[in-house]
């Protein structure tokens, strides 16, 4: 049986991995924060709360890690912690670029001295990318971060991609773009969208407040991206790769698409400049042809009919919002 050490198993990634790594009959060990104990909602929504071991590990804390690594002797690392809301690292841009660098720092050093057999997976994202000069994005266009959660996830890429080319470690990077599940957290944008709209169906809530909708944005659906993460450790060699659906949707498509669901009238939009942000990528999609062709990867969902799946499960779920 193999074992796989599972980072930020409170998040979103986190509990569908777990899930689907279970299910591949690995033994598996989510690590949460240090002095913390979560309620990991994720993990018992999918029903394997039980059956996976919690370890409680502070990722900034070298030692920490190299202890974990040597005692529990894992063949595959899933680094999915991060400060992961672009918002959040605009009011915090130091505290998320040192975490989302210095834990991968961590875990690679601790790989390179325990155990260099060791496979990393590592959570890259395509903010990396920013400001876009060609569509689609792939894995050779050029970098430009336009957030501080952006230059960190670039930083920690290029520290995975260096210790790959340096040490001959197993590395993969995922550079995943945006994707999203009922597991979302409520501050992003389109969890917010559907909960709020169901609010506004129900006479609980006049509008939905947002900013720029016209900005568009390549989405899928996150059980589907952790089958990807899952492959790319299993391949012959380390290699990075898109994660992506192919095809960009304006956030006004989402909401009007959302609305027409559950029959809201569309003026219970407003849009609010305050909200916008200082520097925004406008279009962007990626063509995800290396992930399909090397990793097998099959991903033919229609954002729409994620939406559709998404809303259903909100509905199904009414009483624990
Ligand atoms: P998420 O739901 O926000 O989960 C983030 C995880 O990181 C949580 O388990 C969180 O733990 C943990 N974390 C954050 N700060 C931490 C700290 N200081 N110490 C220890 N743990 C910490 O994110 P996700 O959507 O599952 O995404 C997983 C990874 O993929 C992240 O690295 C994210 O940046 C990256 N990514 C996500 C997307 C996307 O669209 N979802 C796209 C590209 C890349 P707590 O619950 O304790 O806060």
């Amino acid at each position: 049986m193999k074992t796989a050490i599972i980072s930020g198993i409170s998040g979103q990634d986190g509990a569908y991995l777990a899930a689907l790594l279970l299910k591949k009959n690995y033994r598996v060990i989510g690590l949460i924060r240090e002095g913390q104990s979560k309620e990991l909602g994720g993990l018992t929504y999918l029903g394997v709360k039980g059956d996976i071991i919690l370890k409680e590990c502070n990722l900034m804390n070298k030692k920490a890690i190299v202890d974990l690594i040597s005692s529990e002797k894992p063949e595959e690392i899933y680094n999915l912690a991060a400060q992961s809301s672009v918002f959040e690292s605009l009011n915090n841009p130091i505290d998320t670029f040192k975490f989302n660098t210095i834990s991968v720092f961590n875990f690679l050093e601790t790989i390179k001295l325990v155990n260099p057999a060791i496979r990393l997976y590592q959570a890259s994202s395509s903010e990396m990318c920013g400001k876009v000069n060609e569509l689609p994005i792939t894995e050779n266009s050029v970098l430009h971060p336009l957030s501080p959660y952006a230059t960190s996830k670039v930083a920690a890429h290029f520290t995975c991609v260096n210790y790959r080319e340096s040490y001959k470690l197993y590395v993969a990077c995922g550079i995943l773009f945006n994707h999203e599940s009922y597991l979302r957290s409520e501050n992003f944008f389109v969890k917010k969208v559907l909960q709020q709209s169901i609010r506004i169906a129900h006479g609980l809530q006049d509008f939905i407040e947002v900013g720029n909708v016209d900005i568009k944005r390549d989405f899928g659906y996150s059980p589907s991206y952790v089958e990807a993460m899952y492959q790319m450790l299993q391949q012959e060699r380390a290699s990075d790769y898109l994660i992506c659906s192919g095809k960009s949707i304006s956030l006004k498509s989402i909401i009007h698409y959302v609305f027409d669901m559950l029959n809201i009238s569309k003026d219970r939009c407003i849009v609010n400049p305050m909200l916008y942000r200082p520097n925004e990528i406008l279009d962007i999609y990626g063509d995800n042809t290396k992930a399909k062709n090397e990793l097998g990867w099959n991903y033919d969902y229609d954002f729409y009919k994620v939406l559709e799946l998404l809303l259903e499960e909100e509905l199904k779920n009414l009483p624990k919002i």
